[in-house]
């Protein structure tokens, strides 16, 4: 189904561009950017499939080199601990 969902998702997204680009740039408000964009998926049909494979945050994919799996390194290492 195409709607709100998808809206949300696109949305989503896109914050996590901007707040890779504001990081980049060194600004503060990155991770407040990046905050929103995880409320906006805090809805749990409307997870990010390409996201962090511990909380499906959005994550930003390099355009070289390795696919990201985890947002940060604490999803990486709970998710080890299993
Ligand atoms: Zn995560």
């Amino acid at each position: 189904m195409v709607g709100q969902m998808t809206e949300r998702l696109v949305l989503a997204r896109t914050l996590g561009f901007v707040a890779a680009d504001l990081e980049q740039r060194g600004y503060h408000g990155h991770g407040v950017v990046r905050a929103a964009a995880r409320v906006l998926l805090d809805v749990p049909d409307d997870r990010d499939p390409d996201g962090c494979a511990g909380c499906r945050a959005v994550l930003v994919q390099p355009h070289t080199g390795r696919r990201r799996r985890w947002c940060s390194e604490a999803c990486r290492s709970r998710a080890r601990r299993r």
